[in-house]
C-alpha cells in the first residue's frame, strides 16, 4: 500500500471507529511478509519429504496440512486486526495533535505506512520495511504509531496503542501554557496540546485553550473529553460557556 493510497484513504478528523477490514484486505498486508514466503517454502520443503519418505500418500496428507496452515495465518491475522482496533477504540487513542482517533503505524526511516501486521506476535510476518528495508521494532523506535489525518508520529506504538487515552480541556486565562509535567506537542494541528506518555497505565492529553474567547468545540472534541479543568480566574459567564459543551464530564476548579 502506497503512501499516496493512503492519503487517498485519509479519515474525517471525526471518525469514531477504525474501518472494519476485510479477510482480502487483511490478506493484503502479508505483501512483502518474508517470514510467509519462509513458511510457504518450508511447507513445499515438508511435502517434498514426505513423499520420498512415505509416497503419495504421505505427501498428500503432508500438503493438505501445510495448506490449511498457510491459509490460516491471515484467518489469525483478521481476528487479531478486529481485536487490535476494537481495544484502539475502546481505549479512546486519539492523536495528541488533532485528536482525530488513531490506530495506524509507520516506517520510522521512510515514513511509509504500515500494518498493524507489524505487530502481531511480536512482527514476526513483517519484521521489516517492505519499502526501505529498515528492521520494524516498537522497542526500538523503527517503528511508529502514525496518524494519517495530520502525519503525527510517536515512538513506542506497542506501548501507546495498549493504553487507554484521557483527555482533559483546560481553560484558562491568557498567557497559555502547558502545565509543568506535561510535554508541549510541536505545532500541534489543534492547538496548545500537552502529552504525557510516561505512565504505564494510561496516556493524557491536555487541550489548553483561552477561556476568555468563546471557543466553540466540535463534536469528537466533547465525545472525547473526560475532564474539564477550569481557571478560578475566569468569571462565571466564561466558564457557563464551557459548561454548555462539556455536560457529562467531570469539572475541577485549578489555579
Ligand atoms: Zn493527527
Ligand atoms: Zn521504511
Amino acid at each position: 500500500m502506497s503512501k499516496s493510497d493512503m492519503t487517498q484513504r485519509t479519515i474525517p478528523i471525526n471518525l469514531l471507529t477504525p474501518p472494519p477490514v476485510s479477510l482480502g484486505e487483511a490478506s493484503s498486508h502479508f505483501r512483502g511478509s518474508r517470514s510467509l514466503v519462509s513458511v510457504g517454502v518450508a511447507a513445499v520443503t515438508s511435502v517434498a519429504a514426505s513423499g520420498i519418505a512415505g509416497g503419495w500418500p504421505a505427501a498428500v496428507s503432508a500438503a493438505v496440512g501445510s495448506v490449511a496452515a498457510l491459509a490460516a495465518v491471515p484467518l489469525v491475522y483478521a481476528s487479531w486486526l478486529a481485536l487490535f482496533s476494537a481495544r484502539c477504540t475502546a481505549n479512546g487513542t486519539c492523536c495528541p495533535s488533532c485528536l482525530s482517533r488513531m490506530w495506524q503505524l509507520c516506517c520510522a526511516r521512510c515514513g511509509e505506512p504500515m500494518p498493524p501486521l507489524a505487530l502481531m506476535f511480536g512482527g514476526v510476518f513483517l519484521p521489516g520495511c517492505p519499502h526501505c528495508g529498515l528492521g520494524l521494532s516498537s522497542r526500538e523506535e523503527t517503528l511508529m504509531a502514525w496518524c494519517s489525518t495530520c502525519n503525527f508520529r510517536l515512538p513506542r506504538p506497542r506501548e501507546f496503542y495498549r493504553r487507554p487515552t484521557h483527555l482533559a480541556v483546560l481553560a484558562t486565562v491568557p498567557p497559555l501554557r502547558v502545565p509543568g509535567g506535561l510535554g508541549e506537542v510541536a505545532g500541534a494541528a489543534h492547538g496548545l496540546v500537552g502529552f504525557d506518555c510516561s505512565d504505564p497505565r494510561a496516556v493524557f492529553v491536555l487541550l489548553v485553550t483561552d477561556g476568555t474567547a468563546m471557543p466553540v468545540f466540535d463534536n469528537h472534541v466533547i465525545a472525547r473529553t473526560s475532564l474539564l479543568l477550569l481557571s478560578s480566574r475566569l468569571d462565571e459567564q466564561h466558564k457557563d460557556r464551557f459548561r454548555s459543551f462539556f455536560t457529562r464530564v467531570a469539572e475541577r476548579e485549578v489555579e
